[in-house]
Order: C-alpha cells, then structure tokens, then sequence
C-alpha cells in the first residue's frame, strides 16, 4: 500500500469519526421532543450517583427507550400500548405526564415543582429542557425521583 493511500485512509477514518461524534450530539440534542436545548456541557443531565437514572434520562432525551411505542417502531412488539391504558401509546409523555398507573408518583413529582414555580411542566421540562442550567438541574432531580419511585426503570 502506497503511503498515499494509507494517508487517504486514515483522513477517511478520522472524517467518519468526527461525523458520528457529530450525528451522536445532535442525537442528543434533537430529540424526539425537539431540539431541548444546546449545553456545551458535556450530557450534564448524567452525573447522577446512578447509572441506571443516568441512562433512562439519556434514554427518555433521544426517544430510544424500552417502552412499547418505541419497540413497535423498531418492529420489537406486537402492541404499541401501554400495559396498564390499551388504548394510549406507551410514551414517555405518558408515562411521565398522563399514566394512572403513577398517578401518586406524579403528584409528588408536581408537588415538589412548586417551589420552582413550575405548574404545568411538559415533558421537556422534566428531561431538562430549561434554558436556566441551574433550574434544569433542580427539576430533572425530581424526574430522577419519578423514576425510580414509579419503578419504571427496567422498562425504559
Ligand atoms: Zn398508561
């Protein structure tokens, strides 16, 4: 192999490693909600002492989770519902914000906004979509809290 050629190669290897950084951060960035909000901070929203928080947010921010809606898409369940209302999708706006199922959690969750004067979060708000970094990171505590107390962890 010339050294030209190795040259080129290695430019193209290096040219297809920025690229996938670059469709990885807009993955990130603009999510199936829509762009929540660009932070040059590296995935703030995942330095929670749980892994398995960490990556349910991150999971919930791109809209690739394990919940039924999103398996349907990729052809991995039968039943785009969720288990516990047949005829709503299962989302994660309707896990975090509709679901009867979690009603209680929820009314912990909204409860515990409050004193963020936040009374009708969307579901972007609870991802950390504010543009107030300080105040994103107080809400997405809370969803964290959602989360694990909803156990609902193992299905997103
Ligand atoms: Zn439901």
């Amino acid at each position: 192999m010339t050294t030209d050629l190795t040259d080129s190669l290695t430019n193209l290897q290096t040219t297809c490693n920025r690229h996938w950084d670059t469709e990885l951060t807009d993955a990130l960035q603009y999510t199936s909600l829509g762009r929540i909000r660009h932070d040059t901070r590296h995935h703030w929203w995942t330095h929670s002492p749980s892994r398995a928080l960490d990556t349910a947010v991150t999971r919930l921010r791109i809209g690739h989770t394990r919940l039924n809606a999103h398996l349907h898409k990729l052809g991995m369940t039968d039943d785009p519902h969720c288990p516990w209302c047949p005829t709503y999708l299962d989302t994660p706006e309707h896990l975090l914000l509709q679901c009867p199922r979690h009603h209680s959690h929820r009314t912990a969750l909204l409860q515990s906004l409050y004193p963020l004067l936040l009374r009708r979060p969307t579901l972007a708000d609870l991802l950390g979509g504010s543009p107030d970094p300080g105040l994103a990171f107080k809400i997405l505590k809370h969803t964290r809290t959602f989360l694990q107390k909803s156990g609902q962890l193992h299905r997103i």
